[in-house]
C-alpha cells in the first residue's frame, strides 16, 4: 500500500461516530457492531451456552492470515442463518396466534439463492424443528434436495420448467415419502405428470403456478404481471381445473402458487397481490379444487440500504409486519368466501440467507490524490474570493455554530469560481488553488464532525481491493444493486478521506459505484489515510443471497476462499469450508488443459535457453514459477503477507 502518517485524531471522533456514518446500525438487523477499540463486531450465539458473543472481524483476519488462509475470503455465519429461519417461523406463528388463524405455516428455503451444499445442510439442520422444507427450480436442484433432506413432514416443491425425467425422479421420490409437490409452470406439463403418475403408480400432488395481474415492485418485480414470463393465466389454469375435473383427479390439485417477484420493498404491493391470489384459491374451492396449501412465493426484502424506505435496496416494512399482513390478508378473503383458511408457504430466500455472508478483502494499492500544501499570499492576479476562501477555512473549529454558514460559503463560492473559470475569468492556477482550498475546507469541517461536510467532499482516492465485482458482487454490477461496503477496523480513528473501490479486473464496471451513505445512496465511501506496511480491510455485507453462485469469472478470477466462524464454549472457531479456486481450476472450467499449458510454456524456455536469452536455471526457474502460479490462488497476494 501506498505510505503516509495518519492525521491528527480530531477530539470530537469515536467508534460510535462511525458506526452512525456507515449506518451500520441501519442495515445490520442488530447483528453487526462497532466496538469502542473501532473494529465491527458481529454478534453470534455460543453454540453451547446460547450466549450473545461479539467476534471481531479484524480479529477473525488476522486468525486467517497466520493461518496462511488468503484474501479475499468469505465469511459465513450458521448463526446468523439459524435465526432468520427461527425469526421467520416465529413470526408467522406469533401472525397466527393474533389473527386466531386456522391455517398453520410452513417456510421452503429456495435452493437456487444459495446452493453451496454447507448451505443447504445447514439450512435443514437449522430449520428441522420447524419441518422447514426446500423449493427447488430445475432438474439439478433437485437432485441436491433429495440428496439432503430427511424429514417427510417438510415439503420439497418443484418449481421451474420440467422434462420427463425430472417428473420422473419426483414421483418416484413422492413414494419413498418425502413431501413433494410438482407445481405446473406450463399447461403441458399437466398432460406429462399424470401419464407418468399412471405409469409409475402414484397419485400425484399438484400445484400450480398462477401469474398475477399484481405486479411487484423493486429491480425484480417483472416477474409477475401480465408479462410475467412465469406461470398459468386465468384462462390457462380454469382449462388445468376442468382437465382434471374431467378425468377425476381434481383432487390431486393441493396447492395454489404465486411468486411476485424478489426484494419486493412495499408492504401495500406485497397485500395487494396476497388479496389477489387469494381470490383466486377461493374461487378455486369453489370449482370444487380441494386446496390445502397457498403458497406465497418470496420477496421478503433485505434493507440493503438500511433506509427503512420503499426504495429498491429497501423496504419499509419488518419481518413481523410482513408475516401479518399475509396472514390477516388472506384470512379476510377466505372468510368472506366460507373457505378454511388455507395453510400457508413462504419460499423466502434473500430473507434468510443474506445475513450468512460477508466478503472480506484487502486493499492491495492506493491511488491517494496529494493535496500540495497552499503557498499564502497569492499572486496579485488571484481573484480576491480565493483569499476569503482561506480565510473561512481558517475558521474552522473555533466555533462550532458558524460550521454550517461556512459549509455553504464554500459550497457556493466553488461553482462561482467554477462558473468564473468556464467564462474565461479565472486562470487554471487559480481554479486549482481554489480546488484545494475546497478539498481542505470540507476535510476539516468533516473531521469537526460536520456530517453533511463529511458527505459532500469529493472522492479523490482510488482503492484497488484484492476481489472481483464480477464474481463475489454480480447484483452490484448489473444491477447497480447497493451492498453495505466499509473497513471493518480503525474505526476509531476519523476517516480523513474520501474514496471509491475498485476491483481487479481492468474494466470499469469493476468498481463499486454506489455506498450505503445517505438516501440516495453516495458514489463515494469515507476511509481512512493509508498507513505503510498495515493491512487496510474492507467487508461488503449481506451478500449471502444470490451473490456466491450468480457470479462470473471474468479475468479468470474464481470463488474465493469461504470460512465458517462459530463461536463454542466462548471460543470462536474458524473452519476453512472451501478453499478458492486455483488458476488451475479456473482455466480448466474453460477447457484448458494444464498439461499442454505446460508444454508450451517448457517450448518458450527452451527455446529461449538455445537463443541464450535465458542463462542456466533460469528456464527451470520461469516453468517452476508458471507451475506455482497455476496451483495457486486466483487472487493476489498482499505485500504484508
Ligand atoms: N420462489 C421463486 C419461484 C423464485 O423465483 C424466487 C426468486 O426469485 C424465490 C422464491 C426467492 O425469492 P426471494 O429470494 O426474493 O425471497
Amino acid at each position: 500500500m501506498n505510505g503516509s502518517t495518519t492525521q491528527a485524531q480530531p477530539p470530537q471522533w469515536s467508534a460510535h461516530a462511525s458506526e452512525e456514518l456507515y449506518k451500520v446500525k441501519n442495515w445490520g438487523a442488530g447483528f453487526f457492531d462497532v466496538a469502542s477499540n473501532g473494529e465491527l463486531e458481529v454478534s453470534l450465539r455460543d453454540a453451547a451456552t446460547g450466549a450473545p458473543t461479539p467476534v471481531s472481524l479484524a480479529s477473525i483476519s488476522r486468525r486467517l492470515k497466520a493461518m496462511k488462509i488468503g484474501m479475499p475470503f468469505i465469511l459465513r455465519f450458521p448463526d446468523l442463518l439459524a435465526r432468520r429461519i427461527e425469526d421467520l417461523h416465529h413470526s408467522f406463528h406469533a401472525a397466527i396466534a393474533d389473527h386466531d388463524y386456522g391455517g398453520r405455516y410452513r417456510g421452503v428455503f429456495p435452493i437456487k439463492v444459495n446452493q453451496k451444499q454447507e448451505v443447504i445442510e445447514e439450512i435443514v439442520r437449522f430449520g428441522a424443528p420447524y419441518n422447514y422444507g426446500l423449493e427447488v427450480g430445475s432438474k439439478c436442484e433437485l437432485l441436491a434436495a433429495l440428496g439432503t433432506i430427511e424429514d417427510f413432514e417438510a415439503h420439497v416443491i418443484c418449481n421451474g420448467y420440467k422434462d420427463e425425467s425430472y417428473i420422473d425422479l419426483a414421483l418416484l421420490a413422492m413414494k419413498t415419502g418425502v413431501d413433494i409437490t410438482l407445481v405446473l409452470e406450463m399447461p403441458s406439463e399437466l398432460e406429462i405428470i399424470l401419464q407418468r403418475a399412471e405409469v409409475i403408480g402414484v397419485s400425484p400432488r399438484l400445484g400450480v403456478r398462477v401469474r398475477l395481474s399484481m405486479k411487484g415492485s423493486g429491480y425484480w418485480g417483472t416477474t409477475s404481471g401480465d408479462t410475467g414470463l412465469f406461470g398459468l393465466n386465468v384462462p390457462q389454469l380454469l382449462n388445468v381445473v376442468d382437465k382434471l375435473k374431467a378425468q377425476g383427479k381434481l383432487g390431486y390439485l393441493k396447492m395454489l402458487h404465486f411468486h411476485q417477484g424478489s426484494q419486493l420493498c412495499e408492504l401495500d404491493g406485497i397485500r395487494q397481490a396476497a388479496r389477489e391470489a387469494a381470490r383466486v384459491y377461493v374461487e378455486l374451492h369453489g370449482e370444487g379444487a380441494a386446496l390445502e396449501y397457498l403458497n406465497l412465493g418470496g420477496g421478503l426484502a433485505v434493507d440493503y440500504e438500511g433506509t427503512n424506505s420503499n426504495s429498491n435496496g429497501s423496504k419499509d416494512y419488518d419481518l413481523p409486519d410482513y408475516c401479518g399482513a399475509l396472514v390477516e390478508t388472506v384470512k379476510e378473503v377466505a372468510d368472506a368466501a366460507g373457505v378454511p383458511h388455507p395453510n400457508l408457504i413462504t419460499e423466502s430466500g434473500r430473507g434468510i440467507a443474506a445475513y450468512y455472508s460477508a466478503l472480506v478483502f484487502n486493499i492491495l494499492d492506493v491511488s491517494e490524490f496529494k493535496i500540495p500544501k497552499i503557498s499564502d499570499p497569492f499572486p496579485d492576479y488571484f481573484h480576491p474570493r480565493i483569499s476569503e476562501m482561506l480565510e473561512a477555512t481558517g475558521r474552522i473549529g473555533s466555533d462550532e455554530s458558524i460550521h454550517d454558514h461556512l459549509l455553504s460559503q464554500l459550497l457556493m463560492w466553488r461553482s462561482e469560481l467554477q462558473e468564473l473559470f468556464s467564462l474565461g475569468e479565472l486562470s487554471i492556477r487559480e481554479l486549482s488553488t481554489s480546488e484545494q482550498i475546497y478539498r481542505e475546507g470540507m476535510t476539516a469541517l468533516g473531521a469537526a464532525g460536520h456530517e453533511q461536510a463529511i458527505e459532500a467532499r469529493p472522492p479523490i482516492d482510488f482503492l484497488y481491493g484484492n476481489f472481483s465485482v464480477f464474481q463475489s458482487l454480480p447484483d452490484h454490477w448489473a444491477l447497480q444493486q447497493i451492498f453495505p461496503v466499509m473497513p471493518i477496523h480503525r474505526l476509531d480513528e476519523f476517516p480523513s478521506r474520501v474514496g471509491i473501490i475498485a476491483d481487479l479486473t481492468c474494466d470499469c464496471d469493476g468498481q463499486i459505484k454506489s455506498y450505503v451513505q445517505n438516501e440516495a445512496g453516495s458514489s463515494s465511501l469515507p476511509i481512512h489515510e493509508s498507513i505503510a506496511g498495515e493491512d487496510y480491510i474492507f467487508g461488503i455485507f449481506l451478500v449471502g443471497a444470490y451473490q456466491e453462485t450468480l457470479g462470473d469469472m471474468h479475468n479468470l478470477f474464481g470463488d474465493t476462499n469461504a470460512v465458517s466462524v462459530e463461536v463454542l464454549d466462548g471460543e470462536v472457531s474458524l473452519e476453512l469450508r472451501t478453499e478458492g479456486d486455483t488458476a488451475q481450476e479456473v482455466l480448466g472450467y474453460l477447457d484448458y488443459e494444464h498439461q499442454k499449458l505446460i508444454q508450451n510454456v517448457i517450448r518458450l524456455g527452451t527455446e529461449a535457453e538455445l537463443r541464450g536469452d535465458f542463462v542456466a536455471g533460469e528456464r527451470e526457474r520461469f516453468v517452476g514459477k508458471f507451475a506455482d502460479a497455476l496451483a495457486g490462488y486466483t487472487y493476489l497476494h498482499s505485500a504484508t503477507e
